[in-house]
């Protein structure tokens, strides 16, 4: 079947990772998790002591930092070509990431990298603005969203997979902060594409999210196929 271009953008704890990685991996795609691009970015500043709010340094460094996705099955995230996975999740790398990313200047060169990854056919890339400004000629474009009390569980389930135990509240607040600071920046805010479809997975599984968006994907692989027939 055809090979075509999946952008799945939405707020932070949409299901959006989760569901672009299985759908790749059902499909035999290129898993592309551009949210932790800025996350090494981010966690580059901090450990060299940069202050994220110093805008010229924060551009320099992103000039001079090599970040790359190794999706062998699991996706690594390398940064300088170190393995940086697990610490990007961190709480400090989070509470800063949304103030990194709002750069004019890291947002191009990020950008710049993710058309590169993504011109390869067959790739689902899960962002903020990969259907508005990264890819807009996406053959499909998905905009996921969830109630943010619902997003907020999901949130505090994870990290309490990783042994950080957090109450509800202080999630709640952590996500409302980064949502408005993502959907309010003025480079490329996070906000559904015009062509984009929404789906709200407040009351969906996983294995639904799946297969909505599997659906569309062979849909719309048949609908390349005969256009390339005709
Ligand atoms: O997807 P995730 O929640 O890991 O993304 C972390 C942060 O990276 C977002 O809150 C946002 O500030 C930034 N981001 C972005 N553009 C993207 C992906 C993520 O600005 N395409």
């Amino acid at each position: 079947m055809k090979k075509i271009f999946i952008a799945i953008d939405g707020p932070a704890g949409s299901g959006k990772s989760t569901t672009a990685k299985i759908v790749a991996r059902k499909l035999g795609y290129l898993y592309i998790d551009t949210g932790a691009m800025y996350r090494a970015m981010t966690l580059k500043v901090l450990t060299s002591n940069t202050d994220p709010a110093d805008e010229t340094a924060v551009v320099n460094l992103t000039k001079v930092t090599k970040i790359s996705l190794e999706d062998g099955g699991n996706l690594r995230v390398m940064l300088d070509g170190h393995d940086v996975t697990e610490e990007i999740r961190s709480e400090e790398v989070t509470k800063n990431v949304s103030l990194v990313s709002s750069y004019p200047a890291v947002r191009e060169l990020m950008v710049a990298r993710q058309r590169e990854i993504g011109l390869r056919k067959g790739c689902v890339m899960d962002g903020r603005d990969i259907g508005t400004v990264v890819f807009p000629d996406a053959d499909l474009k998905f905009y996921m969203v969830a109630d943010i009390m619902e997003r907020a569980r999901r949130r505090q389930e994870e990290l309490s997979e990783k042994g950080i135990e957090l109450p509800i509240i202080r999630v709640v607040k952590e996500l409302k902060e980064r949502d408005f600071k993502d959907s309010t920046r003025e480079a490329s805010p996070l906000k559904k594409a015009d062509d984009a479809i929404e789906i709200d997975t407040t009351r969906l599984t996983i294995d639904e999210q799946v297969e909505i968006i599997l659906n569309y994907a062979k849909e719309a692989a048949v609908g390349e196929e005969e256009m390339q027939r005709r």
